[in-house]
Parts: C-alpha cells; sequence; structure tokens
C-alpha cells in the first residue's frame, strides 16, 4: 500500500499464540517529524483481544512453560537480551520513525532496555520462598511464590521498549504470561519486539503482542475475566478508567502515571550543572518524559542569573531531523499533544505568566514545539505550574527559604520524581527526607538503573518497577501447612 506521497508503507502484524497475522482491522502510523503516514498497523479490537488473553491464559499452566525450572525462564531472557543488543539499531531507528524521539535518546536507551532483561534474566532463579518460624512443633510451614497469572502490560507511546522491559522481564522471569499493548502511536518498535520473543524460544501464547486504541482494544483487555494483574504506564485519566474496568474482573494494578516533578535550585548550586540537569530533565525527549523536571523551583538570589544560563541553554539546543545523530530535540509525537501544550503555555501567559523563550509552535512540517520557559512567579498556580504537559515547557517559581522550597514542591497531586541542586549536605537530607515523590536525584537528574525501583504516589500511581521488588510483584505466595505427626488429629472442635 502507497501513502499520499506515493511512497510504499511497512506493514506490521500483530503476534497472538506464537503466530504473526493481520488483524481485522487497520490503522496508518505517522512518522512525527514529516506528517507523513509511513506503515500500517494492526488494530486489534475485541475478537484479537480475547485470543490473545485465551493464548495467555492457556500457555500459564501448559508444560512447555509452566514445566521449565526458573533458570531455563532466566536462559530464554538471555537470549531476548542478546537479540535486542545484535538488532539495537534496527530497534532504535524504528523507535524513531515511528515516535519522532531522537535517534541519539533511542540508540542509548536500547543498551538500557537489554541490560533490564539480563538483569530479570539473572534474577529468575532468585525468587524464592521461605520457610516459616511457626511455634507448633509438629508442622512444617513454608511460602511457595506462584507466578501471578496473565499479565495485561500497557504502555503509552514514549519510550515503549523501555517502558515494556520494566513489565516484561520481571513477568516472565516469575513465570508469568502475557498480553503486551503497544500505544496506537508508536507501535512500530514493540511489534517488532515480538519477533525477538519469537526468536529467544518463549513458547506460543507466553507473550503476545497487540495495539490498537483505548475503547476498542485497552478497556477490553483491562475488563477481560482471564487476566489476573494490569500492569499499566500512562496517564491518571486513562488509569482510573483502567481501575473501573478491572471492577468486573477483580484484577490486581500497578500503576505508573504522570508527574509534575520540582527541579529545586538553592544559591549554592553549581549553577552550569544545574543548568545542564534542567535542560536534561525537561527538554530531553522534548520533554515528553513522565519524570520531566517540569517546576524549576530557584532561590531568589540566583533566580535571574540561573534563568539566564538556561534560556541560553535552552536556545542553542539542535532542532532537527530525529533520525540525524548530531540532532538533539526532535517533534512531539503528535499533533493533539502540540495543541494541548500550545494551551496550557496560552491559559498561563493570560493569566500573567511571563514567557522567557519558546510558546510558538515550529512552522513546517512536523510536530515541532519549541524549548518553552515561563516564569510564574506572579501566578503561582498557573496552569503550567499545576498540570503536566507532557511536552517542552518549564514552569519557574521561586522561594527565599528551605522550608518555602518544600513547601512548594510538594504543592501537587502527583509524588513521581524530583531534583535538588545544593552544595549543603545537611540541607540536601532534609529535603530528601520532606519532599513527596517516589524518586529524589540530588545534584542529578533523570538517571536509572534496574537495580533501583521506581514508582509514585498520588496521581502518579502506586507500585513498583525495577529493583528485586518488581519480580515480587509478579508472584503470589501459597502457604502450606504440613503436618510431620503420624498420631490421630487430637479434638476437630478446636482450632490448631
Ligand atoms: P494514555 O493514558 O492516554 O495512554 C496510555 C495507554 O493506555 C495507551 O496504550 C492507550 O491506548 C491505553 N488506553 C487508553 N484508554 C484506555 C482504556 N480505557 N483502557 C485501557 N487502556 C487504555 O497516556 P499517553 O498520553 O499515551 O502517555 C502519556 C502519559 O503517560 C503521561 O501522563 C506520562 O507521564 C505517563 N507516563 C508515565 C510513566 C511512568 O513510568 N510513570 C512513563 C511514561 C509515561
Amino acid at each position: 500500500m502507497v501513502n499520499n506521497t506515493g511512497g510504499e508503507m511497512k506493514r506490521f502484524q500483530q503476534y497472538i499464540n506464537g503466530c504473526f497475522e493481520d488483524a481485522a482491522f487497520s490503522f496508518e502510523s505517522l512518522d512525527p517529524s514529516t506528517e507523513v503516514a509511513w506503515a500500517i498497523m494492526p488494530e486489534a479490537r475485541e475478537t484479537d483481544i480475547d485470543r490473545a488473553v485465551e493464548a495467555a491464559s492457556s500457555a500459564l499452566h501448559r508444560s512447555d512453560w509452566a514445566g521449565l525450572t526458573a533458570s531455563q525462564r532466566g536462559q530464554l531472557l538471555y537470549k531476548l537480551a542478546d537479540l535486542v543488543a545484535e538488532n539495537a539499531s534496527y530497534l532504535a531507528e524504528l523507535e524513531t520513525r515511528d515516535t519522532g524521539k531522537i535517534i541519539r535518546e533511542t540508540s542509548a536507551q536500547i543498551a538500557y532496555v537489554a541490560e533490564y532483561y539480563r538483569y530479570y534474566a539473572g534474577l529468575a532463579d532468585k525468587i524464592q520462598g521461605a520457610q516459616l518460624p511457626i511455634d507448633k512443633p509438629d508442622m512444617d510451614v513454608w511460602l511457595r511464590r506462584e507466578p501471578l497469572g496473565v499479565i495485561a502490560a500497557i504502555v503509552p507511546w514514549n519510550s515503549q521498549l523501555f517502558l515494556s522491559a520494566v513489565k516484561i522481564g520481571p513477568a516472565l522471569a516469575a513465570g508469568c504470561t502475557m498480553v503486551v499493548k503497544a500505544s496506537e502511536f508508536g507501535p512500530a518498535p514493540l511489534l517488532e519486539l515480538a519477533r525477538l520473543c519469537d526468536q529467544a524460544g518463549f513458547p506460543p501464547g507466553v507473550i503476545n503482542f497487540v495495539t490498537g486504541f483505548g475503547p476498542e482494544c485497552g478497556s477490553v483487555l483491562t475488563s477481560h475475566a482471564k487476566v489476573d494483574h494490569i500492569s499499566f504506564t500512562g496517564g491518571p485519566i486513562t488509569a482510573a478508567a483502567v481501575l473501573r474496568n478491572s471492577a468486573d474482573n477483580l484484577a490486581s494494578s500497578s500503576l505508573e502515571l504522570g508527574g509534575k516533578s520540582p527541579f529545586i535550585v538553592f544559591d549554592d548550586a553549581d549553577i552550569d550543572s544545574a543548568a545542564n540537569a534542567q535542560v536534561a530533565g525537561i527538554f530531553a525527549a522534548a520533554g515528553q518524559s513522565c519524570v520531566a523536571g517540569s517546576r524549576l523551583l530557584v532561590q531568589s538570589g540566583i533566580k535571574k542569573k540561573f534563568l539566564a544560563v538556561l534560556r541560553a541553554k535552552a536556545q542553542a539546543i539542535k532542532i532537527g531531523s530525529p533520525m540525524d545523530m548530531d540532532t538533539e530535540y526532535g517533534p512531539l509525537c503528535t499533533q493533539a499533544q502540540r495543541i494541548k501544550i500550545q494551551s496550557l503555555v496560552d491559559q498561563s501567559v493570560d493569566a500573567g505568566a511571563e514567557l522567557i523563550c519558546g510558546g510558538v509552535p515550529a512552522e513546517g512540517p512536523g510536530f515541532y514545539y519549541p524549548p518553552t520557559i515561563i516564569d510564574c512567579s506572579k501566578v503561582p498556580k498557573a496552569p503550567a505550574v499545576v498540570h503536566e504537559a507532557f511536552g517542552p515547557v518549564l514552569s519557574v517559581l521561586e522561594f527565599d527559604t528551605e522550608e518555602q522550597a518544600l513547601e512548594l514542591a510538594n504543592d501537587t497531586d502527583y509524588g513521581l520524581a524530583s531534583g535538588v541542586f545544593t552544595q549543603n549536605l545537611t540541607r540536601a537530607h532534609r529535603m530528601i527526607n520532606g519532599i513527596k515523590a517516589g524518586v529524589v536525584w540530588v545534584n542529578t537528574y533523570r538517571a536509572v538503573s534496574p537495580i533501583a525501583p521506581f514508582g509514585g504516589s498520588g496521581l502518579s500511581g502506586h507500585g513498583r518497577e525495577g529493583g528485586l521488588e518488581a519480580a515480587l510483584h509478579y508472584t503470589k505466595t501459597k502457604t502450606v501447612w504440613l503436618r510431620t505427626s503420624d498420631e490421630p488429629i487430637p479434638d476437630p472442635f478446636v482450632m490448631r
């Protein structure tokens, strides 16, 4: 099939029960840097989802998966990690093409993706039960850790390979089976990951990949009777819909949602280093990052100087084609996202905020929006301060004292990430203790590791990804009581 410029479009397929297949419906995917349709994606609806969940459900107890030892599951994950590393440049190109995220970032991120799979491959045979020291001499009592069941994993458009690895790695290490739903925006890399899972040798049905839209695909998946757990990453409004859906199947859930993370700079901070970290925190990935440090809180004494340095850095960012290795900043993923961001900026400026740079969408093809900084000191409740833009918009507020900094930092319904820049060790500790967030970065920002748990509270969701904790989340315990005495059971009318 050709697109409106006469170019041949690539066709992707869904992966259900070990087979690649077209869905009954399909949709076109746009290259966000050109706005030209470049691929046809399979659009899963009820019958596809039902087959995918049935496949995962029957694979869960089938001997070719349930009969594997934990080390054998780990070997499959090691193989997947190797395949991801071997195919890194192709996967990075697909992600860049389909989401507009710059190739520099997607290439670097793929290395982390392989590391996450390796980490969970190594953890597979370290997920252990426990012997319980029960106070009854004639009983052996222990906890078995069993797979949680069929997992519905749902991811948003940004960093789909990365955001799915933090679900797939621990879930498969624990022996679960999965239906992974890629976002309807930029699903290409995940549909290609299905090929690598197939090559790695996971038995049919253990992991299934689909994509589609919220109501027809996501809702059907999250309310399916055979789904045991929903691992969701996305926005809080969708998360609420997911929880309503799971009222039908009583599935448990972990929710990794948005943020409005404070980035706090004290007057003793290394200004250049803090400004670089702030650029990384809000303008990397054109701000489409859940951990975006989108609220700069700066101490009044250095505000003017810090904003001047930051503005110069923001304006020097190299904007261009996401496929070019020199490009530092690409387009947003969708036009809808650009409209939403513009509205947030306009409303804030109308309310009295002062635009320091950016604030006007770029002309020409592609969903480009420039790095934008808005001083909201006179309107601390401006929309740009309160609402997640999920884009390159930095709101600025100032403070005088540590107490004020903490008060402003915690004046949000979100609680995902935070950054503190200071040379004062005891102050850093006081801030770490007081900040309401799942992650605190001190004198750094946007650092990750498979070993470090990640997650938030409030509107940022619940549950943690990464680390051993995440693998345990994908298990359920079974308590076993074994009586070791051969004597007849005494008084049957008394609880033992
Ligand atoms: P979104 O909530 O609109 O969509 C996320 C996923 O949910 C998509 O796959 C979508 O198709 C699906 N979906 C939509 N409606 C659904 C429904 N009714 N039932 C089930 N699934 C449904 O999010 P988005 O706009 O694609 O992504 C941006 C959001 O994701 C931001 O809030 C961002 O902060 C958040 N995010 C969080 C993290 C994290 O780890 N905390 C990481 C990345 C992004």
